[in-house]
């Protein structure tokens, strides 16, 4: 993606500047957003804030200070109707429950950060998803990269892998977006084992270093 252009932010401020007058160019952070309260409650009824993303949508009424300008040369407001906040993962139910649903089923729903795979989990998906012993640097395998934070994260099995359980564990990795907290494979077909009471917040784990200075 190319930075804006000067003339690009230019107009913008220009732009901001007639939604809210107060607005200046060298207070653009978080703690200035209450000297404009028109922009501040533009977005506080405009737009979805979440780990993975920022959603703004504009309505379409014709007394909102923001989004009446130049109300017809952008989106059709019957368009507008129909766009939605994009929706977040969320767990599927009986023979699916390995997996999320599917976006069909979520989209127009309001978006929940609550089961972010990152997160953690709770405790009965914990019991099914821990790893069955203790890990420890010498029965990390390997690592991955999370999706999100692209922090390392160390797979584990109490077997080292054959070179075809290694190309397997490569496969899963570009076949699922892993994320930190999740395991790389489902219940039933599980080759190695995430750490999973870890966030994308969470340090890089030791046993990285211990794999590397093992295996430079
Ligand atoms: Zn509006
Ligand atoms: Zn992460």
């Amino acid at each position: 993606m190319e930075a804006a252009s000067d003339s690009q932010i230019s107009s913008l401020v220009d732009i901001l500047k007639e939604v809210d007058p107060a607005f200046e160019m060298d207070k653009t952070q978080q703690k200035h957003l209450k000297n404009y309260p028109v922009l501040q409650k533009f977005l506080d009824t405009h737009s979805y804030r979440s780990h993975y993303m920022f959603c703004l949508k504009r309505c379409t009424s014709a007394e909102c200070p923001v989004c009446s300008i130049s109300i017809d040369t952008r989106v059709p407001s019957d368009l507008l109707e129909k766009l939605h906040y994009l929706p977040l993962p969320v767990p599927d139910e009986g023979d699916r429950i390995d997996h999320y649903k599917p976006f069909s089923e979520l989209w127009g729903s309001t978006p929940t950060g609550k089961f972010r795979p990152s997160l953690g989990r709770h405790l009965d998906d914990d019991e099914i998803d821990k790893i069955p012993f203790t890990a420890s640097g010498e029965n990390c395998r390997g690592f991955v990269n999370c999706e999100v934070c692209k922090k390392p994260r160390c797979f584990f099995s109490k077997k080292k892998l054959t070179g075809e359980q290694n190309e397997e564990v490569r496969k899963q990795n570009e076949d699922v977006e892993f994320t930190c907290g999740a395991q790389l494979f489902y219940t039933d077909q599980r080759l190695v084992y995430m750490e999973i009471r870890i966030t994308c917040e969470s340090h890089v784990s030791s046993h990285y270093f211990h794999k590397r200075q093992a295996y430079p």
